[in-house]
């Protein structure tokens, strides 16, 4: 395997403003990578091989460009995220054919930075799943080991870093979707504060919850793509005007881990989580006290409440946003119908997954007068409270530590009929997608029984993703390097 699939970002993006190596070099030692890894990962949907070799010769024709940050980057992006002429389709059959008439403002920022789009990651359909075995296409391989699930939904982009097909890639975070895949598949990924990345041109699948991010070898890779994707955006209105901080700069601004006070939510670390998972938590704790971290377990009382109001709220709002897939403006459109009203139902029967249905059909259900009170307003009410348990313990500490996922990948097939299952695997992720604060998971080590990646969580104040960058830099640090899968 050629050295550069494996360099950092930072490094290859420093050496190609150099000229030290070409973006051809790059993006072909990319490329060549994909063909070897694809045949067993099946990490990725649509591929721009050749778009990516005219867009590399055009840059070393030109020259780099020192104000783009990522000139010449090769990335890969998640399928939810449009991309102009490059067909995108939330990993459902739906939008089979579908081949955006204008980028997203997360596509643009990296076209603009100088990344060159090597090809869309797969994920479950809709960017509903943890397991990316969702997908209306085919599952992904977790790079670690091909029986197991690479997490999910954002599944193809964790692979795709962690294989080394890219140098980073965007996902998205609903409930977890870019940590736990991040953590299953041993790369570093940021959920960011909600409304820090505008959401124009993502497919929506809870809006109120959706978040776009990065997914990198490295905490500064992924600081650096942040800079990149972060950012005011008049065309989402609950994008944020606040200035955006110099991420990268910010890294140094921890010399270590002296004095930072973390709080590990005690309700995390409960009933359910693995033994393996707990164990490489445990040697996360002593490492960062050790380095003179100010530990203290802090108290969130309605994280049981979690996973029902999420999976509440999340299925109340996809169902409105999949109201559009009606057969007739968009996509998929069942060939025999009888009248209108038939053509909808065949159409979004034949053109949406099994889990997709359920999710609309429960989200009707919460949203329906009579049971709009007893679920979709409750769980209002109790996610304005998670809020406040989250605002209150972070007033006494500068980050809060968890667990990513109570266990690591698992075996394709093993969770697949059990959804319920499922849901209850996203206790430590989707909390904070409630409360609209920042996570960055990080690889901490290899799971004693199972030899799979497991990661650990820094949860951060809103809009305070310079800190939690740097909290996140002096722990990776101190952490073991688990290296990189052998295949
Ligand atoms: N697993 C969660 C869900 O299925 C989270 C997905 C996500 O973050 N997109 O909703």
């Amino acid at each position: 395997m050629s050295e550069l699939c494996y360099a950092s970002m930072s490094d290859v993006a420093k050496r190609l403003q150099q000229k030290d190596v070409s973006v051809l070099e790059v993006v072909q030692s990319c490329l060549d990578r994909i063909e070897k890894t694809e045949p067993v990962l099946h990490a990725l949907l649509a591929r721009n091989a050749e778009g990516a070799i005219t867009k590399a010769r055009e840059l070393d024709a030109s020259g780099p460009d020192r104000s783009k940050p990522l000139w010449g980057v090769p990335v890969t992006i998640k399928d939810v995220i449009l991309t102009k002429g490059l067909p995108t389709t939330a990993g459902s059959k739906m939008l089979e054919k579908f081949s955006p008439p204008y980028n997203a403002f997360v596509t643009d920022k990296l076209l603009d930075a100088g990344a060159v789009v090597l090809a869309k990651a797969n994920m479950d359909e809709f960017a509903m799943g943890s397991s990316t075995e969702n997908s209306a296409y085919y599952p992904t391989n977790n790079p670690w080991n091909p029986k197991k699930v690479p997490g999910g939904s954002s599944g193809g982009s964790a692979a795709s870093v962690a294989a080394g097909q890219c140098f980073a890639s965007l996902g998205t975070d609903t409930g977890g979707s870019i940590r736990q895949p991040a953590s299953f598949c041993g790369c570093v990924g940021l959920k960011p504060t909600y409304g820090r990345v505008s959401r124009y041109g993502v497919i929506a699948y809870a809006s109120s919850l959706d978040q776009v991010g990065p997914l990198t070898r490295s905490v500064e890779d992924c600081a650096r793509v942040l800079q990149v994707i972060a950012g005011h955006d008049e065309r989402d209105q609950t994008s944020s005007p606040r200035p955006v901080p110099d991420y990268v700069t910010g890294l140094g601004r921890r010399k270590g881990l002296d004095g930072v006070r973390l709080g590990i939510p005690q309700e995390f670390l409960g009933e359910g989580i693995s033994s393996e998972v707990r164990e490489v938590f445990e040697d996360v704790r002593i490492r960062a006290e050790k380095e003179g971290a100010r530990i203290s377990l802090v108290s969130l009382p309605h994280t049981k409440a979690a996973i029902a109001t999420y999976y509440i709220l999340a299925m109340a709002e996809a169902s409105s946003n999949l109201a559009r897939y009606d057969g007739v403006r968009f996509g998929f459109r069942a060939s025999e119908s009888r009248e209108l009203l038939d053509l909808y139902v065949r159409s979004r029967s034949e053109g949406l997954g099994e889990e997709v249905r359920r999710r609309i059909m429960l989200g009707a259900f919460v949203l329906s007068s009579g049971y709009y009170d007893a679920y979709f307003k409750r769980a209002a009410q109790v996610r304005r409270i998670i809020r406040d348990e989250f605002t209150r313990v972070l007033q006494e500490c500068d980050a809060l530590l968890a667990p990513v996922s109570p266990v690591a990948a698992w075996d394709h097939g093993s969770n697949a009929n059990d959804p319920l299952a499922q849901y209850l695997m996203d206790a430590y992720t989707l909390s904070l997608n409630l409360a609209g604060l920042p996570g960055l998971s990080l690889p901490a080590g290899l799971g004693k029984e199972s030899g799979m990646p497991i990661g650990v969580q820094l949860i951060g104040k809103a809009f305070f993703e310079e800190d939690l960058l740097a909290v996140g830099h002096a722990l990776e640090r101190i952490l073991p390097s688990i290296g990189n899968p052998s295949m």
